[in-house]
């Protein structure tokens, strides 16, 4: 569960997010669109704190994450973020990849790690590819390793952050495919993509932002089939 309130960031003087109120429902998949430059990712890069809060409130999973004093590391264990590049480590396998933060974490013995690197590389479809080195894999399995790595934490929600975006067109579809499930699977997802048939298909609800604010945001149906904002049509009239 994810409620933010009157959310600002700067950089400098440049006001990056003017006050954006979210609230994200456990279970809840939600798709952030919107063009280039209009704040999606530091948006998404706010709810962990990646970004320093310049303003408002960040409450995730009952942790206030805007207040200065709380354990951010704590927080961050139950949020999994998936990024545009992968940034697997290069010298280890994908298993060894997935089962790094649980074992330093010490939330898990190396065997227990072992065990759920298993199962998240098989439910990724990837069980063949557990001793292969990110150089060996495709972007596509590159990215379901980090997914998969991100999965290892067991966290209550997962960010993505335009996984597909860097992928050859033949590959998306499969990433998109690990994402569908999960969603299926009652993750709490927040995805920024302009994949908009994914957005589309997939969300309970899209928000789509423009300039530093939350413009319009309503149900797939809503936001593609009847958007009421001008700017929300001419975006559409854009990508679509
Ligand atoms: P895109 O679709 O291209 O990924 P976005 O919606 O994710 O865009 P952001 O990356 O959130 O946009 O950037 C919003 C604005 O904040 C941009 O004007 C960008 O230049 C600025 N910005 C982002 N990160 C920083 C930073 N670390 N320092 C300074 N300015 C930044
Ligand atoms: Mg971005």
């Amino acid at each position: 569960k994810i409620r933010v309130k009157g959310l600002k960031k700067s950089f400098g003087d440049n006001e990056v997010l003017k006050g954006l109120d979210v609230d994200i429902a456990s279970g809840e998949v939600v798709c952030v669109i919107g063009p280039s430059g209009s704040g999606k990712s530091t948006f998404l890069r706010c709810l962990n704190r990646l970004e320093d809060i310049t303003d408002g409130n960040v409450v995730v999973d009952g942790f206030d994450v805007s207040d200065k004093k709380i354990d951010i590391d704590q927080v961050r264990q139950h949020i999994g973020m998936v990024f545009q590049h992968f940034n697997l480590f290069p010298h280890m396998t994908a298993i060894e990849n997935v089962m790094l933060a649980p074992v330093q974490t010490k939330r898990a013995s190396k065997e227990e790690a072992r065990a759920t690197a298993v199962r998240l590389l098989e439910q990724v479809g990837l069980a063949e590819k557990a001793d292969a080195k990110p150089a060996n894999l495709s972007g596509g399995q590159k990215q379901r390793v980090a997914i998969a790595r991100a999965l290892a934490m067991n966290p209550d929600i997962m960010l993505f952050d335009e996984a597909t975006s860097a992928l050859d067109p033949e590959m998306v579809g499969e990433v998109l495919q690990v994402l569908r499930d999960l969603a299926k699977g009652g993750m709490t997802m927040v995805v920024v993509t302009h994949e908009m048939g994914f957005a589309r298909e997939v969300s309970d609800r899209v928000i789509f932002m423009a300039d530093g604010y939350v413009v319009e945001e309503g149900t797939p149906e809503q936001i593609f089939g009847n958007p009421q904002q001008s700017r929300t049509q001419d975006f559409l009239n854009k990508v679509l």
